[in-house]
Parts: C-alpha cells; structure tokens; sequence
C-alpha cells in the first residue's frame, strides 16, 4: 500500500521522504547503512556546514555546471526555508564566517538526528540495512529488489522486493565509499533508461610534480591561487589553502579543483600559481621588501644569509621559508616580489573519490524536469541530490543542494500520486 520508495537515506533522500510524507504519501525509505545520514556525520570536519545564506545572485555563482538548473528548487525550498525548518523540527543554527550555517550545538550528528525523528513523526517506513540490487518497472510499478540484513538471525541476508507506483532515487554519488555512496544509482537510473555524464572527483587535493614534504601541515590565510590550463588563465580566486600529504587542499584548492580534475583527465597541462601577497602590487611588495632592509640595516648588494631568512620570515610563515628557499634556488633580493607574487606548482594528479568531498557529473540536467526533479524519461521517477549532475563549491552549497532537490522531489512525486489516486474511482487505491 506505499505510494513512494525513496533509494538511499542521505541529506537528499531523508528530505524527499520527509516532504513526500507531508503531503500525507505513505513512504518506503531503504538505506544500505545500519543507519541514515552517515555521509552528514563527517561533514563541516564533524560540524556539519548544513546551507550557506547568500542570495541566490551570489549563491548560484557557487553551482556547476549550471544553476539555472538547481533555481526552481531552491526557490521551492531555499537556503533560508532549510534554517526555518530545521530550526522548527528542533535544531537551532547559527551562521559563521563566509555566511555558513552550522548547527548551534556544532554537532554533525544532530543533523541526521532531527531527520529522523521527523520522519518517525510522519510515519515514514524507514528500512535501514536494506540495500537495494535492481530497480525495474513494469505494470505501472517501480521495483526495487532488496537485499536485508538481518542482525537478529546472525546478519543473513534476505532478498525482498518493494513496489511502489513512484520512485526517488537519491543514493548519491561515488565520493567517500565508506559512507554507502558507491554509485549504485547510476545503475538504476541506467536500467530505467537515463544515461550517466562522465563522473569525476571533485573538491579533492592536487598533487604538485614537485612536491616538498616540508610544505605538509602548512596552512595559508589571505593568498591568492590562480588556476592556468594549458597556460591559459582559468581563474583566480583569494582565501585559505592547505597543505596536506596529498598535496594542496583546503578552501582555496578545493575550489579549482573541479576545473583542474577535469583538465587532468582530458590530458592538459595544469598549473597552480601560488600569490603570498595578494594585497599588495608587484610595485608596493617591492617598496615594502626596500623599507624592510633599511630597517635591518642592509642593502639588496649586502645582505647575509641569515639577514635573507630573517627578511623571509617577515613575509612568509616561519615554516615556509625551508620550503620557498628549496623550490627558488635562484631566489635573492631583486627577483624576491616576483617569486612571492607567482610560486608556480604544476600538478601532475588529484586524489580520487576515497578522499573527494564531492562526485562531479551524474544524471544529466536536460533528463530531468528541473520543476519537479522528474525523469524526462520514465513517467513517476524522481532523482534528488548528488546523483544529479549538480554539484556546489565547500561552503555548505552541496548540502542546500541535496535539500533542496530532495525537498522538491518528494513534494513533486507526493502530488503526482496524489493526483493519480484522485482521479481513481472513490473504492480503488493504489496497491504496491
Ligand atoms: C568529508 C565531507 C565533508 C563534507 N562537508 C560538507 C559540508 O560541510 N557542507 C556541504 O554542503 N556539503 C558537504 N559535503 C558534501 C555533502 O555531504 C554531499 O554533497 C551530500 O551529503 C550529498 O547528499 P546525498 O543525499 O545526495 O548523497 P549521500 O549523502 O551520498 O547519500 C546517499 C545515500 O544512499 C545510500 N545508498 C547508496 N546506494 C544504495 C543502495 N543500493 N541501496 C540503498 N541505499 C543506498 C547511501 O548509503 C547513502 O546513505 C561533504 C562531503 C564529504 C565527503
């Protein structure tokens, strides 16, 4: 007697179930995990950065490949519907630097929590451990083969088969395997005749082909990185970056990171061209560098070695002067503004989905109704979330975007049932 299975129980999937269930839809939820939202516990490093409150002018400069796409569901259930409602289903947020939504308690894991209680509140049948092996359609019905683990009788495995006369599928992308997202609704949206764009890691590391280790537990505030492909400017961006044994992260790498993935990939020649000093001109750096050795009582001509790291030190972090030194064996006084203004990384490879915040690419946009999140070409099937080819920079873009597409999936494919019950006779119902 269900009207709507919902396929994967992360941000998108919970939402869809949840607003589906408002509109008074009986809902089937099936999640592999033993839980719901594992993905959400180790988002915002364990605080979950759960929106982010720029209007959608700004917001939408942060969405690719396209966020015209992504504008009706946001403007169903935008960034400041997302704080209402979790603020009215019991948890309190408060907004940080770079306009950032957390939860007050700043505890990832209240997130799913308030999730959940909602939709017991609502009566979603929430079948956890369940994971689904194959969807197929006949008789005006989605069927979702399952496989359930049973804890009780020594985690045996049952295959059991759920109907429904409608379908969301929400399992997200291939990003941090360990969290349950491994693809599996690519193939579902496959046998139900939607194809998949290429797919690649997004929001990861960049690895540099010279690489000193020296530079790893490095964090960098207030520089610029500008991103050359093929020599080409691409874009330059300003803020933090990192980095980590897997290269260069961070806020500021992992921005141009989806572009240089996507580079590396088709096989093109990427660079990373570090500024120290952003805010200053090559012109004011170099007065500025003239100011300091008067101060230190020297000239360009003069300096000593140490006098040279002492010179350093005042420009750099401490712990970046080992490094700047090893990379610029040329470096003295004179070519010193140029070196600081354009460090130049080649980078020769990126981190995969293991360690990738995001998974780019997915279903393409043009398959699916961007009204509705329908399937442009299977009548009562929805998608919500990663799945989508959609996809956000860090700053709690990503999530909004799940919630959002989840929120107006539900509420799409809840009216959608309801419009067909309705138009059946007074005594018949929809069976599943
Ligand atoms: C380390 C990290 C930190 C992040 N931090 C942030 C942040 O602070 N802010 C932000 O906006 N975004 C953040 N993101 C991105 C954000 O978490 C995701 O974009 C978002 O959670 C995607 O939600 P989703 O529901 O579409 O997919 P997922 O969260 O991947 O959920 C999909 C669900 O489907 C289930 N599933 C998959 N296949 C099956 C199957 N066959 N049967 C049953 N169930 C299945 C999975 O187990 C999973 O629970 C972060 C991501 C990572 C990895």
């Amino acid at each position: 007697m269900r009207d709507i299975i919902v396929i994967g129980g992360g941000a998108a999937g919970m939402m869809a179930a949840i607003k589906a269930a408002e509109k008074g839809c009986k809902v089937t939820l099936l999640e592999k995990n033993e839980i719901c939202g594992k993905k959400i516990l180790i988002t915002g490093k364990g605080r979950c950065n759960l929106t982010n409150t720029k209007p959608w002018s700004e917001f939408s400069t942060h969405i690719h490949p396209s966020a015209n796409f992504l504008k009706p569901a946001f403007f169903n259930f935008s960034n400041a519907a997302t704080i209402d409602y979790f603020n009215s289903i019991g948890l309190p947020t408060r907004v940080e630097q770079g306009d950032r939504v957390f939860p007050l308690s700043m505890r990832a894991a209240d997130v799913p929590k308030v999730l959940f209680a909602r939709m017991q509140e609502l009566g979603v049948d929430l079948l956890c451990s369940s994971q689904v092996l194959n969807v197929s359609y006949s008789n005006a019905l989605f069927h979702c083969v399952c496989g359930r683990r049973d804890s009780l009788r020594g985690d045996r495995i049952e295959m059991v088969k759920y109907s429904a006369p409608a379908l969301i599928i929400a399992t997200g992308g291939l990003s941090y395997p360990g969290t349950g997202s491994t693809g599996d609704g690519y193939d579902f949206a496959r046998s139900l005749e939607h194809s998949v764009t290429e797919i690649f890691p997004s929001l990861t590391a960049l690895m540099p082909r010279m690489y000193d280790t020296d530079l790893v537990g490095i964090e960098l505030r207030n520089v610029g990185l500008s991103l050359f492909i093929d020599l080409d400017l691409i874009k330059m961006e300003d803020g933090e970056l990192t980095f980590t044994s897997n290269g260069i992260e961070g806020a500021l790498g992992f921005r141009l990171s989806r572009r240089a993935v996507w580079a590396l990939i088709k096989g093109q020649r990427v660079e990373l061209v570090l500024d120290l000093k952003p805010a200053l001109s090559l012109e004011k750096l170099r007065a500025r560098i003239a100011r300091d050795l008067t101060q230190m009582g020297t000239t360009a001509d003069k300096i000593g070695r140490n006098q040279f790291r002492t010179l350093l030190r005042g420009l750099m972090p401490a712990a970046l002067v080992a490094p700047f030194l090893h990379y610029h064996k040329d470096l003295n006084v004179s070519n010193l503004p140029d070196r600081l203004k354009e460090w130049r990384f080649e980078i020769k490879s990126y981190t995969g989905y293991e360690r990738a915040v995001i998974t780019a690419g997915g279903i393409p946009q043009k398959e699916i109704i961007a009204k509705t999140m329908a399937s442009k070409k299977q009548p009562n099937l929805y998608f919500a979330g990663e799945i989508i080819d959609i996809d956000g920079d860090t700053g709690g873009y990503n999530l909004q975007i799940a919630f959002s597409t989840g929120a107006l999936a539900g509420e799409s494919a809840a009216q959608q049932i309801l419009k067909l019950k309705s138009s059946l006779s007074p005594h018949s119902s929809v069976k599943g």
